[in-house]
């Protein structure tokens, strides 16, 4: 499993240069010095293209070309439909579940994440100015802080979407991490009295 400690360990362990990582066998080698960027980080044997940059160029053509490949990929779903079918079947026999449950697992604050937009979205308090990557953000953090504390925490709006009173927006200036129990006992109650601007 992936951590910080092996993560960093990686690193030092890697091939340092593209010819070392081939003679080795291994795909990514890390030279320690900053890319083009500024990313001190892995770089593809292959292409000797740096990882952190690697990612954000496939980020930018996902979202230049999100038409034409949501279209290619469904043609691709529709004519190899059998195919894809058997190759995730062995999958799940051979892991004992779908990548797509492992992605879960890796991303529940993602999850989470998208939950609370749709639940904003059907009840139209998300105004079209609200910052994503700030919310994403914050789930984030809820994530990180049960998993530092063992203590399950969920992020909570400070102002419910569906309050007695009035009614908050899904922005990130309304967002709050609390404990899950917190937010339990909280549920849907908004005091203008003990509320901070
Ligand atoms: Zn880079």
């Amino acid at each position: 499993m992936w951590s910080y400690y092996t993560g960093f360990l990686n690193l030092y362990i890697r091939p340092t240069t593209a010819k070392e990582a081939k003679e080795k066998g291994c795909t990514k080698y890390c030279t320690g010095k900053p890319c083009k960027h500024g990313h001190v980080y892995f770089r593809q044997a292959s292409t000797h293209e740096c990882f952190i940059c690697s990612r954000a160029r496939c980020a930018r053509y996902e979202k230049a070309n999100k038409e034409t490949l949501r279209r290619k990929r469904a043609e691709y779903r529709d004519t190899n439909r059998t195919a894809i079918n058997e190759r995730q079947r062995a999958e799940r026999r051979k892991n004992g579940c779908s990548s797509q449950s492992r992605y879960k697992a890796k991303n529940m604050h993602k999850y989470a994440a998208w939950a609370a937009k749709r639940r904003a979205a059907k009840l139209e308090r998300t105004p079209p100015w609200v910052d994503w990557e700030k919310i994403d953000e914050i789930f984030s953090i809820a994530e990180t802080r049960t998993l530092e504390t063992d203590v399950k925490h969920e992020v909570d709006h400070v102002i419910p979407l569906q309050g007695k009173l009035v009614s908050g927006l899904h922005v990130h200036t309304n967002l709050q991490v609390i404990t899950k129990k917190a937010n339990n006992e909280k549920i849907n109650k908004f005091d203008p009295m003990t509320f901070e601007c």
